[in-house]
């Protein structure tokens, strides 16, 4: 989709401190990052947030949360970590590409 950040990052058309990519999933490092680890796994499909996803996007998903477990592994977040997707106005969400952010690395506030 034109004019959408995490579309453009994607694509390749902006820059990102990327972690991994597949033909499905691009997952980089957060540019405001929240924790000691934070980065981000967003689907290549253009889909607004979580509240757009179908029973269709149930492959998908399963395949974000193998990457995000593999992911996790890899840069070591051995004691566990935390998957958010912020969904609209009131949760946050700046951008409107679903995006699941993960954070880890260190003792996370409850
Ligand atoms: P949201 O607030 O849940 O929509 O999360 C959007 C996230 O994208 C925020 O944590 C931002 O720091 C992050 N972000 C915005 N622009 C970029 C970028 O160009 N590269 C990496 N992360 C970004």
């Amino acid at each position: 989709m034109e004019d959408c950040l995490f579309c453009m990052i994607a694509e390749g058309k902006i820059p990102s401190n990327k972690l991994y990519e597949d033909d499905q999933v691009v997952a980089f490092y957060d540019i405001n990052p929240q924790a000691k680890v934070h980065f981000l796994v967003v689907p290549k499909k253009h889909i607004q947030s979580a509240a757009a996803l179908t029973e269709e996007d149930g492959a998908l998903l399963g395949h974000i949360f193998a990457v995000i477990a593999k992911l996790a592994k890899e840069v070591g977040l051995d004691n566990g970590y935390r998957v958010i997707s912020n969904v609209g106005e009131d949760a946050g969400q700046t951008v409107k590409h679903l995006h699941f952010h993960v954070l880890g690395g260190e003792k996370l506030p409850v």
